[in-house]
């Protein structure tokens, strides 16, 4: 049987998901007898830029029109399109503060060179606001085990499958105290897709939802919870919106 045919791609993000492939030391060789890998520039400079893929494994989140282009082409290409990591999934640190004006910003940063970049939406979009997207391998970075457990499955032919509780069920696992119900901390893992072993509550710190929305979150109940703790609407919206990609405003949980 040939080996699927496979590329790695990054748009605006911190390549942190790229970097985690790559860091699979152990597993590499494995990975390079499985698959046919044509074109992973942060692996191999000499690319495959054409050729016909099985799966495009894509990081990072649109903001700039050439990201848009590089996206379009890579969908062109590919049979199975993966968004890898919470910016290609959700938008992530890009999609942060809707607010601020990205014209504006690029033109704080860099100054007169901000006329080189071409917006591609009002905020950094996730890739499917833009293209078909067949599966994500969520979190900031990806997940080592869930990016091994997601080519397994790619190479039976199927997109990664994901756990589809929240984090509050792997911190029940590991008979964490709850943050939340005991301290009193904005944490969100209530609403928040399991898959990290609960990384950060199992260390005393409050979920902040880098894995993106779990299936089914229920965002008003956590909402109504935590203003009975004492938070601000603003407060929770601006926690939930760093990573889980909040409903449109006209949807959004609750008034304040
Ligand atoms: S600490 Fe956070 S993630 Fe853990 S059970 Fe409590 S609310 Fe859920
Ligand atoms: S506990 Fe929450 S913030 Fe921490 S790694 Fe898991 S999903 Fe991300």
């Amino acid at each position: 049987m040939s080996k699927p045919t496979v590329g790695i791609f990054g748009l605006t993000g911190c390549a942190g998901d790229q970097l985690l492939i790559l860091n699979c030391e152990d597993e590499l060789l494995d990975l390079v007898e499985l698959l046919d890998i044509r074109d992973f520039v942060m692996a191999n400079s000499a690319r495959d830029e054409h050729s016909q893929l099985d799966v495009a494994l894509v990081e990072g989140a649109v903001v700039t029109e050439r990201d848009e282009a590089i996206l379009r082409h890579v969908r062109q290409r590919s049979n199975m399109l993966i968004a890898i990591g919470a910016c290609a999934a959700t938008g992530g640190i890009p999609g942060m503060a809707p607010e601020i004006d990205r014209k504006q910003a690029f033109h704080d940063v860099y100054g007169d060179a901000a006329a080189n970049f071409e917006l591609a939406a009002d905020r950094g979009r996730p890739l499917s606001d833009f293209v078909q997207v067949d599966g994500i391998i969520p979190g900031c970075p990806i997940e080592k085990h869930e990016f091994l457990g997601a080519i397994a499955s790619l190479l039976q032919g199927n997109p990664p499958r994901l756990k589809e509780y929240p984090v509050c069920t792997e911190c029940r696992i590991r008979e964490n105290r709850c943050l939340l119900i005991s301290d009193d901390a904005l944490c969100i893992g209530s609403v928040t897709r399991a898959g990290c072993n609960a990384r950060c509550p199992s260390l005393g710190v409050a979920c902040i939802g880098c894995r993106g929305p779990s299936v089914d979150a229920n965002f008003p109940s956590l909402e109504a919870l935590l203003v009975s703790k004492g938070y601000a609407v603003k407060d929770i919206h601006d926690k939930l919106g760093v990573f889980a990609r909040l409903p449109e405003p006209a949807e959004a949980p609750c008034a304040d």
